[in-house]
């Protein structure tokens, strides 16, 4: 199965108040892009495409190898995909989509994606319960509900399709049209989508504490 790896990375992480895109971010002195595309690599996948800010190419290429490739992001997540997909062959099986900004998601949880892939699974997904109780707030923060858990995931990358089911979902979603990860663009064209495991490890860097724990994590 040759298994093309997608690493979102044109976002700005305005969130987490740095100087750079948060891909660049270094992580225990490496940026974060590059831990993202040796999990992918180590997990199993045979080739890389990093979607990256325009204006940030030549930092990209500098810390990333040749064998990489580059490809300029939209203003969203999902335009950004749209554009690593649209450079993908025909020759391959199984497109692999993460987020720059989980750079400790374990080769395990890499490899499961893969192996329920290779199992037939047209779209995959990893994912952790919710462990803390869940409730629905009114706009002032009043609950008005508490959400029977047990049923509840919380979604990680990386989410695994099959290249053809993946391509076909983008070319049917509207130009323009955001939704915040590739499962909900492939079951928006009805394709059932499994889950495997997560791993806490891969948990994705937002704000500043994140990373601290992330640092934390590398050290021990
Ligand atoms: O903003 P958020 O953390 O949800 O973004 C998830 C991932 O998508 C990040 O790794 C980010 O770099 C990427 N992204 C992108 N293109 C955008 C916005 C975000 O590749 N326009």
């Amino acid at each position: 199965m040759h298994a093309v790896g997608i690493v979102a990375a044109a976002g700005s992480g305005l969130r987490l108040g740095a100087d750079r895109p948060k891909a660049l971010v270094p992580l225990a002195g490496r940026p974060l892009v590059c831990w993202a595309v040796d999990a992918l690599r180590a997990g199993g996948v045979d080739e890389l495409v990093v979607t990256i800010p325009t204006a940030a190419r030549a930092a990209f290429r500098e810390v990333l190898g040749p064998d990489v490739r580059l490809v300029h992001g939209g203003l969203t997540r999902t335009a950004s995909v749209r554009a690593a997909l649209g450079t993908v062959g025909e020759d391959a099986d199984a497109v692999l989509v993460h987020d720059a900004a989980r750079p400790l998601t374990p080769p395990d949880a890499v490899a499961r994606v893969l192996a329920a892939l290779a199992d037939g699974a047209p779209a995959v997904v990893p994912v952790l319960p919710v462990v803390d109780t869940t409730v629905v707030v009114d706009d002032d923060g009043a609950i008005l509900d508490t959400v029977p858990r047990a049923p509840l995931r919380r979604v990680q990358t990386p989410q695994g399709f099959a290249r053809a089911v993946l391509a076909d979902a983008y070319a049917r979603l509207p130009e323009g049209e955001e939704l915040t990860d590739d499962a909900a663009v492939v079951r928006a064209a009805g394709v059932p989508v499994t889950t495997v495991a997560g791993d806490e490890r891969a948990a994705k860097i937002t704000v500043a504490h994140d990373l601290a724990l992330a640092e934390l994590q590398v050290r021990r």
